[in-house]
């Protein structure tokens, strides 16, 4: 993998040349927290954020969009509506969390929607350094080999800039002048140093070994109606999770003529009415059968099938649900420690 370097004060003329190719997304101040806006002004763009409400899911599977309209029998998809984008600043446990929405979307049955959103949506990473609520190393989601088109990392006065797609090439192409190719061993000894100084930093860890097992022995234990008392069925976790999939699909009905849109929205496991089936049953009636669920697909079943977690360490729950019901807590109360 091919990488450079870029001078900090070159960045904002380096962003506004990606122009060309889309609209520019990245980190934006809203009020205490943190949001991808869109960089009209590149001043809006602040590089102090740990983490954004909505995590980076937000571009490749929308909270809501149309993914065809109907007339009769006739219907049109909505494809061709999708944007071109860069987002800027999309730190290494978002890219995992795009690397497990990929499994997701583009193995087994492919997303038409997804596969065209996520190639024209340039990933540009960045590095960053944790809170009390980060534990990525724990994920080992801290660093990432694939997933982006340009990773930046931060050092003192420049950026060292790997470039992990074709695409990626064709953006530092752009602006090639910007970038040095000579990577001097100090430059190495200043990465390595940064490496060390940041793994030190993680001061929340979460041991996940052997959690599909944890999870089988506590399979009717009492925890989960401890939980359960507690929830809310907000499903704020899984709006802010880097990893949750779910959607529903609902018909948009026009008030004259059989035409209408067809729209999928996120959905949540933690919503009763997400197991409800034909003739009107619940399958998952009760707060703690739904808590259960969510942490069982986290913590078992992705594993089992794909050999990891399906948590990045990104922290969005802990900082999230109103009631302390997250990944630190739930992993805790398993473990009985
Ligand atoms: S489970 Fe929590 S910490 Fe893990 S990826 Fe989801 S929001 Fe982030
Ligand atoms: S666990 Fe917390 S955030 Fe998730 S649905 Fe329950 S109350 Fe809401």
């Amino acid at each position: 993998m091919k990488v450079l370097k870029l001078q900090k004060r070159n960045l904002n003329s380096y962003l506004e040349s990606l122009r060309v190719f889309g609209e520019i997304y990245g980190p934006v101040r809203k009020d205490e927290k943190y949001i991808y806006g869109q960089l009209d002004d590149l001043d809006k763009l602040d590089l102090r954020m740990l983490r954004t409400i909505l995590p980076v899911k937000k571009f490749l599977v929308p909270p809501k969009f149309n993914t065809f309209s109907f007339e009769g029998y006739t219907y049109k998809p909505e494809l061709e509506k999708i944007p071109r984008r860069v987002i800027f600043g999309v730190h290494p446990c978002e890219i995992h969390g795009l690397l497990i929405l990929d499994k997701f979307f583009l193995e087994r049955f492919p997303d038409p929607y997804y596969q065209e959103r996520r190639k024209n949506t340039a990933i540009l990473g960045l590095s960053c350094v944790p809170d009390e609520k980060c534990f990525a190393k724990s994920t080992g989601t801290h660093f990432v080999e694939s997933g982006f088109d340009l990773a930046f990392n931060e050092l003192q006065d420049f950026y060292l800039v790997w470039v992990g797609s074709s695409l990626g090439d064709d953006l530092v192409r752009l602006r090639l002048d910007l970038f040095e190719e000579d990577i001097k061993e100090r430059d190495l000894h200043e990465y390595m140093k940064w490496r060390s100084w940041r793994d030190s930093q993680y001061k929340l860890k979460l041991d996940m070994t052997g959690m599909p097992d944890i999870m089988e022995l506590n399979y009717n234990s009492p925890i989960w109606k401890k939980f359960g008392d507690k929830d809310l069925s907000c499903g704020a976790c899984s709006m802010v999770c880097p990893t949750c999939p779910c959607y529903n699909v609902r018909d948009q009905l026009k008030p004259v003529g059989n035409s209408g849109e067809r729209q999928r929205h996120w959905d949540s496991c933690m919503f009763k009415p997400f197991a409800v089936v034909a003739g009107g049953h619940n399958f998952r009636e009760n707060r703690a059968e739904r808590v259960k669920l969510w942490y069982t697909h986290k913590l078992k079943a992705f594993i089992t099938e794909f050999g990891k977690p399906a948590c990045v360490g990104c922290g969005r729950c802990i900082d999230t649900c109103p009631v302390d019901i997250n990944i630190k807590t739930v992993v805790t109360a398993l473990k009985g420690v």
